[in-house]
């Protein structure tokens, strides 16, 4: 038996232990969810959406013991209470969605109309979901949801480092009656592989290095990895744009969540003219900014998460600090009371020489760099290994939507930053080494995980071999 431990982010205390799931385990309990699996199916999508709903009620009776074990697991409260509203949010989202998203019936071929056919919908049995540390809530559910609406049963692994949140999430599972369909398995790496072993698809959000592992793995087992990566998320900000707007986004959008969000902004592109205004004005934004520390009720930013983050984060400012950028505010990883905290830090002076402008960083951390051309902004933005999301701000949105239009990534914010957080209902791909695999977004995220079968009829007479002799007409 493997006893993991995970450290408290605000107090930097290594005080929650738990026990990794066995590989006996995972084997048993993946068993357990397949036998399941055809009742959970024979319901229908009704019945499905009624059990779904329980979900959403019985979280909204634990919303606080959750809110409140997430808080410790990620050192923040206000978003921690976000993460479960949004999750009853999805559930009602797809439980809109859903009835609307799949053709019934049969259909005359073109080809030949005596043949028809019609679709099925064939749900994986057991869908595994593997998730990251940076919103563990959010991001255990995002696939699980929509999975289990498609008729699967779901697996999930949660982030060895923000274990916290699983034991009252379980509660309300079970409250719901739902724990013979979707549980959790807990550990770090090897569980996560193990999980890999006994499912039909995976769901994988996390960074391209595990991402490259889930993939092979996934290959070699010939099942479907949906896989969610990093980003570097572009804003190119055009001289047309309205400063105190630009200003506002950028800032939220990099700084949210202490920039430990996939869709943050990390580098930011501004027209030279607007350049030093754009800077002055940002500065004074970002030295507004508070922790949420001592007074966790106080303040925007929590603690980094994940210690070594902490480390990255410094190593890429001080990278920057060498290679010629300046420091406008911040700068400085901080110790209090144990824990580590970034205030927003602005960097000008910056080139793509610099780990900043080319490494994921997932931090408060803004980098600005000015361009004279649009080509030079679109030319700057795409000079990036990833491809997860980008923004554009401009005076019009026309403006913006012809810079968005040649940004290669799956979500283009136009006149603001990160809105893939908040709006979910568009499909979009993870661009270049940001993800593989079907859009997690839109009507695709719930079509994914359901294979397609066609049933096919003939309505004349079957053709006899004679039709296909080498002399027949
Ligand atoms: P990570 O890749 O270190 O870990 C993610 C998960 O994978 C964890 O649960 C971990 O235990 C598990 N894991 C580790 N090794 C494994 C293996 N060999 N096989 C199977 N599972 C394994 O990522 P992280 O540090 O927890 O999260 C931060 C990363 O997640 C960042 O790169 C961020 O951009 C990315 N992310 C992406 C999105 C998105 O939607 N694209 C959203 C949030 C976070």
């Amino acid at each position: 038996m493997t006893t993991l431990t995970a450290r408290d982010p605000r107090t930097g205390a290594l005080d929650f232990q738990f026990q990794a799931t066995s590989p006996t385990e995972i084997e048993q309990t993946a068993q357990r969810l397949r036998a399941a699996a055809q009742d959970w199916q024979a319901l229908k999508l009704d019945g499905r959406m009624a059990k779904l709903a329980e979900l959403s009620d019985a979280s909204g009776r634990h919303h606080d013991a959750i809110t409140e074990r997430l808080s410790v697991d990620t050192g923040r409260r206000k978003i921690a209470g976000r993460e479960v509203d949004g999750t009853i949010g999805a559930i009602h989202g797809w439980l809109a969605q859903a009835p609307h998203l799949l053709p019934d019936g049969w259909t005359d071929g073109r080809m030949n109309p005596a043949i028809r056919h019609a679709p099925q919908f064939v749900p994986y049995a057991l869908v595994g979901v593997i998730s990251p540390w940076n919103f563990p809530l959010t991001l255990s559910m995002i696939d699980a949801i929509p999975a289990l609406l498609a008729g699967c049963t779901v697996m999930i692994k949660p982030s060895e480092v923000t274990p916290r949140f699983v034991d009252p999430l379980m509660e309300a599972i079970k409250e719901a009656g739902l724990q013979d369909v979707l549980t959790f398995v807990q550990g770090d790496g090897t569980t996560g592989g193990a999980l890999i072993d006994h499912v039909d698809a995976v769901c994988f959000t996390g960074s391209v290095a595990t991402g490259r592992k889930v993939a092979a793995a996934a290959a070699g087992k010939m099942i479907p990895a949906f896989l969610e990566l990093g980003g570097k998320d572009p804003l190119v900000i055009l001289e047309s744009a309205d400063l105190e707007k630009a200003t506002d986004a950028a800032l939220r959008g990099s700084v949210l969540s202490t920039g430990q969000a996939c869709q943050s902004i990390e580098r930011i592109y501004v027209a030279r003219k607007i350049h030093d205004a754009f800077l002055e004005r940002l500065v004074e934004k970002a030295k507004a900014v508070e922790l949420n520390w001592p007074d966790i009720g106080r303040g925007h930013l929590g603690p980094v998460i994940f210690d070594k983050q902490a480390d990255i984060l410094q190593s890429h400012i001080d990278d920057a600090s060498a290679k010629g950028a300046h420091v406008l505010t911040g700068g400085k990883v901080e110790d209090h009371g144990g824990g580590k905290w970034l205030k927003p830090t602005v960097l000008a002076n910056v080139t793509h020489d610099m780990a900043v402008m080319r490494d994921e960083t997932f931090g408060p951390i803004l980098p600005v760099m000015a361009f004279d051309t649009i080509e030079d902004a679109v030319r700057l933005a795409n000079d990036t290994e990833f491809g997860l999301s980008a923004a554009v701000f401009a005076g019009t949105l026309d403006e913006a939507e012809t810079v968005g239009r040649q940004i290669e990534a799956g979500g283009v914010s136009l006149n603001d930053a990160a809105l893939t957080a908040l709006f979910h209902e568009a499909e979009k791909h993870s661009f270049k080494l940001s993800g593989m695999g079907g859009s997690r977004m839109g009507p695709a995220g719930f079509q994914r995980f359901l294979r397609r079968k066609a049933l096919i009829a003939n309505t004349g007479a079957p053709a006899p071999i004679g039709a296909f002799a080498e002399d027949a007409p």
